[in-house]
Order: structure tokens, then sequence, then C-alpha cells
């Protein structure tokens, strides 16, 4: 068997695209839908995102503003602004780009951002109406995931997902929409006994470790949907998932590319969640 690809690229611009529609019919009605994205420190790997997250915005018409502070802002001063920007009917989403600087609590940090302005998803509030099934912001990357799924028609109903990692940000939200979707799910980590065991019996494999050839062909049921949220260096320095592609491409039914896959997926769902955001305040 030789999988069909799932083009997060081409996926991407089509959600971006529509976003685009909604955003000018947003401004059409005099609302400007507004990210505020805030860096501390000089991380290179964060400078990279958030410019991306600036221009991905403003490519589909979304206002975003990327607030620079040095390493050494003080906790306080950071909660200060974010409080300001909460309090800014202008500013629809916020987003604090993490990692930051080791003096500052993360978890106090994104505690203090409204989980209204929430589009990372990252608040304990977010994550607790996703666990509820209440309306709130998913975390991107899971999030285009599903959509990747979407995209295919992928009935999830009955069906077993393996989710590989479980990370705050990845594998347990991943879990919980694949749950909603009435998937049967396995989490697994590296504690896991046999992971080519349960693999095996998957329908679906998401795979959100963060280490190359972690998902390999001998550990995939033909037919079976998989998809790569890793962001690996192969030894000629490029980009790579977790999954060894050319060897699972041919026992996998579907699978998406690293680069390419979920990587243009997250950058779109972050778009959306800040349209979304702007259009229920403009309710
Ligand atoms: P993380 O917080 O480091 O979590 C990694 C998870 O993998 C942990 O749960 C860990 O288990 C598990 N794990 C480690 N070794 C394992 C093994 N041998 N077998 C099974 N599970 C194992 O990472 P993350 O933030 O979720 O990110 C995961 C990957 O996705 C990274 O490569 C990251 O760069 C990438 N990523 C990509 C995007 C994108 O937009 N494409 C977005 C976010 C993340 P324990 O919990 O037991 O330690």
């Amino acid at each position: 068997m030789t999988a069909q690809l799932i083009d997060g690229n081409a996926l991407s611009k089509k959600i971006r695209a529509d976003v685009a529609g909604r955003t000018a019919a947003l401004k059409a009605r005099g609302i400007q839908p507004a990210l505020s994205i805030i860096l501390v420190g000089e991380d290179p790997a964060s400078q990279v995102y958030t410019r991306h997250k600036v221009n991905d915005s403003t490519e589909t018409g979304l206002a975003a503003t990327l607030e620079r502070y040095p390493a050494d802002l003080s906790e306080a001063d950071l909660l200060r602004r974010i409080r300001e920007l909460n309090d800014d009917p202008a500013v629809h989403g916020i987003l604090v780009q993490l990692p930051l600087p080791r003096h500052m609590d993360s978890h106090k940090v994104i505690e203090t951002i409204s989980p209204a302005k929430d589009v990372d998803g990252f608040h304990v509030a977010s994550a607790g109406a996703l666990m509820v099934g209440q309306p709130g912001y998913w975390p991107c990357t899971p999030y285009g995931c599903m959509k990747m799924l979407e995209s295919i028609g992928y009935d999830l109903r009955g069906k077993h997902a393996v989710v590989i990692g479980r990370s705050n940000i990845v594998g347990k939200p991943m879990a919980l929409m694949l749950l909603q979707k009435n998937a049967t799910v396995t989490i697994c980590h590296s504690a896991t006994a046999d992971l080519k065991a349960l693999t095996l019996q998957a329908d679906v494999v998401v795979a959100a470790v963060g280490k190359r050839n972690v998902l390999t062909a001998d550990m995939v049921k033909p037919g079976a949907v998989v998809i790569d949220v890793g962001m690996n260096r192969n030894d000629e320095g490029k980009l790579c998932g977790d999954v060894d592609f050319a060897g699972v491409s041919e026992v996998a039914g579907w699978i998406t590319p690293v680069p390419g896959g979920v990587g243009p997926m997250t950058r779109a769902m972050l778009l959306v969640n800040t349209l979304e955001a702007a259009e229920t305040m403009a309710k």
C-alpha cells in the first residue's frame, strides 16, 4: 500500500482563505480582529515563530502586534501588561510566546490571560472546557490535526486512536478531541511498556514525541491514518518528524508529511482562534 498524503500546506491555505473572508466581513462591520503577541527575551526559535505569527495574521487581514521585552523583564511587569491587554476591547487574542525566562512562572503568566482571549488554548480554563466539552479555545496543534482528519472525511466513531506523547499542549488535548469524536483512545508515553503492540492495533496514530523514527513501518496496521506532529532534524540537518515517513508510507492509508503537514496547520489554527475570539466578542 502507498499512503495518500494529507497535505497540510494545501489545507491550511483553504483555512486561511476562509479566515480572510470572515475577517473582511467583520471589518465591514467596523471590527478589526487583533492579536497581541508578547515575546520576552532573545530565544532565536521564538523570534522566528513570533515573526511567522505576525506575518500570517497580517496576510489574512488580522491586525497583529508584537511586543518585545528584554529577558530581565520582571514577572510583575509582564502580568501588569497582560492585564492591560485583557481590558483592552480592541485586542481579541493574547499570546505569550513560550518558553519564558527562568525567573518567570509560565503557569502564572498563562493563567493571567483572560480565557476569552486565550487563543493558544493553554489556560487551565481552556483545558477544562475541552475536558468537559464546553466551548473554549483548543490548542492549535491538536486542533489542526483534527482538521486534517476532518479533511479526509474520516469517521472516528468506534475507531482506536493511539496518541504517542502526553504533553499538556499536544498529546493530552489531542486525546480529548479524539474522544469527543467517539474514538477509543490510548495515550502512550516514555514509560509505555510495549508501544508496538498498541500502535499495531490503531486505526489512527498521532506521534507527538520529538524523537526520530518513534514510529516505523513494522508498528503500523495496514491502512491506518498516521499523523506526525514531531519536529526534529535528520543527519543532514533537515526538518523531519517522529515517523519513518518512507517506510510507514508503504503501510499506512493516509500520512502527514514533515514539513508541510501539522506545522502549517498549527499556524492556521491560531488565525482561526483569533478570528473566532473577535467574532464572539462582536456578538
Ligand atoms: P514534550 O512535552 O517533550 O512531550 C513529549 C512526549 O513524548 C512526552 O509525553 C514523553 O513521555 C513522550 N515520549 C518520549 N519518548 C518516548 C518514547 N520513546 N516512546 C513514547 N513516548 C515517548 O513535547 P511536545 O511539546 O508535546 O512536542 C512533541 C513534538 O511535537 C516535538 O517534536 C515538538 O517540536 C513537536 N511539535 C510540533 C508542533 C507543530 O506545529 N508541528 C507543535 C508543537 C509541538 P513522558 O511524558 O513520559 O516524558
